[in-house]
């Protein structure tokens, strides 16, 4: 059986390390990235690029909150969830809807303005 991880305990790196602890939270101000194993227990690695258009690390002086959420529709497991105070919080299903649809509603504006850019260039030759 999986095993769900509650917690994710942040630990800074320079780089992150091929091996992520599942429960460790890699936090890499160098390259600007957060990875971690996923909290469903899966074991995938989950990448957070942090930035404006990414996700932003919240560091209260002892714990970290990530945001938006991590929704792994990628992977198998679907999982979904926020981290917040260091804490695994899982996105209910009922709640599941809503938030894949502004999450789409956001990849979409930010496609178009990659269109657009390409339109740009395409008439100055
Ligand atoms: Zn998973």
């Amino acid at each position: 059986m999986k095993k769900r991880i509650d917690t994710l305990r942040p630990v800074y790196v320079e780089q992150l390390p091929d091996l992520l602890d599942p429960g460790l939270l890699y936090v890499s101000m160098k390259f600007s990235i957060c990875a971690h194993s996923c909290a469903c227990g899966c074991g995938r690695k989950v990448f957070t690029p942090l930035g404006l258009r990414d996700w932003q690390l919240y560091y209260d002086g002892e714990s970290i909150t990530l945001s938006p959420s991590i929704g792994n529709f990628r992977f198998p497991c679907q999982s979904h969830y926020f981290i917040r105070h260091n804490i695994v919080v899982w996105v209910k299903d009922s709640e599941q809807g809503t938030l894949r649809k502004k999450k789409k509603k956001n990849r979409l504006s930010f496609s178009s303005l990659f269109a657009g850019i390409g339109k740009k260039r395409g008439k100055f030759g």
